[in-house]
């Protein structure tokens, strides 16, 4: 059963998703559906000998094209609708122990492509208003899959997150006249100490206001609201952006990261907001080679983060790991 539910004291959706209960589970390596099928083997997801990179529907979506409809009956305040949508998953390494990080330059600018391309189609479908491209990487993020894969969700709404950050940059936009990214990110390049690294046309920065330990985001040093917006060169500086933040990430513990990796962009409701941004947010979930960063009652309940790492200091850390090459 899969489904909206109105939550009307938050002013959110909530999707119930309950098959995926059943989903695959920490299968062993050699069971991967993940990994390209085996002569004589069972059928995986990958039904080739080997692949490049593939894009297929998620088996378990918690959002599909053609929903059943609401086991429950929605009520004037918690409103209930069918869940439409679409869940992808990109596979972008045929290798099961590969990891962004791990990429070739090549790999990573084909994987932008297809994060550009699948924006294109799901954002043209009357079902979707907001494309939401993702990675959750590691156990301790609840992925259930090791082999590498991203995932991509066409929403039939604006989720909460982007619909709050579009509400601000609209407020700065009627009162400035100006983009919030923009006059963020002068603000970022004139204090210089949160630079992590500078790309043709990108940047990487941890934020002031960053939340999780090590957090970075990507931003465009142009006017683009969403990958549709990029031509070869912006797609290429913002893959090398990816890469070269993946391997610092990499290197920082000397150890697998558990981060997750969230890009958003203008959503493609047909409305015009010449004054958001493009921005990948990399949230790593590790304050320390050994200590996890948990969202406990003050993150999840009351929505606020408390931070033991200061950004100034995680972006020297990260300069350094980039450095050190
Ligand atoms: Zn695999």
């Amino acid at each position: 059963m899969s489904e909206l539910r109105w939550h009307p004291f938050l002013e959110e959706w909530v999707v119930t998703a309950t098959h995926r209960q059943d989903r695959t589970y920490h299968p062993a390596d050699e069971h991967c559906p993940l990994c390209p099928t085996v002569p004589g083997g069972p059928m995986t997801e990958a039904p080739f000998q080997d692949y490049d990179l593939i894009v297929f529907e998620n088996r378990f979506p918690a959002l599909q094209l053609d929903p059943a409809e609401p086991g429950v009956l929605g009520t004037a305040l918690s409103p209930v609708c069918p869940s439409e949508g679409v869940c992808e998953v990109v596979c972008y390494s045929s290798r099961h122990d590969a990891t962004l990080a791990s990429l070739p330059l090549l790999q990573t600018r084909k994987l932008v492509r297809v994060w550009r391309d699948r924006t294109l189609s799901l954002g043209a479908l009357d079902e979707v208003a907001y494309v939401f491209v993702f990675e959750n990487r590691g156990k301790e993020v609840g992925v259930t899959l090791s082999h590498p894969h991203g995932q991509i969700y066409g929403f039939p709404f604006v989720p909460s997150v982007p619909s709050r950050t579009l509400a601000a940059e609209d407020d700065h936009w009627k009162r400035t006249g100006r983009s919030l990214l923009d006059d963020w990110l002068e603000e970022e390049t004139a204090a210089e100490t949160r630079i992590v690294a500078r790309h043709s046309e990108f940047v990487t920065v941890c934020p002031v206001f960053a939340r999780y330990p090590y957090e970075s985001w990507i931003v465009p040093t142009g006017p683009w609201t969403s990958l549709a917006d990029l031509g070869p060169e912006g797609l290429d500086s913002l893959a090398e952006a990816v890469h070269s933040i993946s391997q610092a990430y990499e290197r920082l513990f000397d150890a697998p990261l558990p981060l997750m990796m969230a890009l958003h962009q203008a959503p493609t409701d047909g409305v015009a907001r010449p004054w958001t941004r493009l921005r990948v947010e990399f949230l790593p979930l590790r304050r320390t080679r050994e200590k996890l960063k948990y969202l406990a009652g003050v993150e999840s309940a009351a929505g606020n983060f408390l931070t033991d790492t200061l950004p100034e200091e995680c972006a020297v850390r990260l300069r350094s790991a980039l450095a050190s090459r």
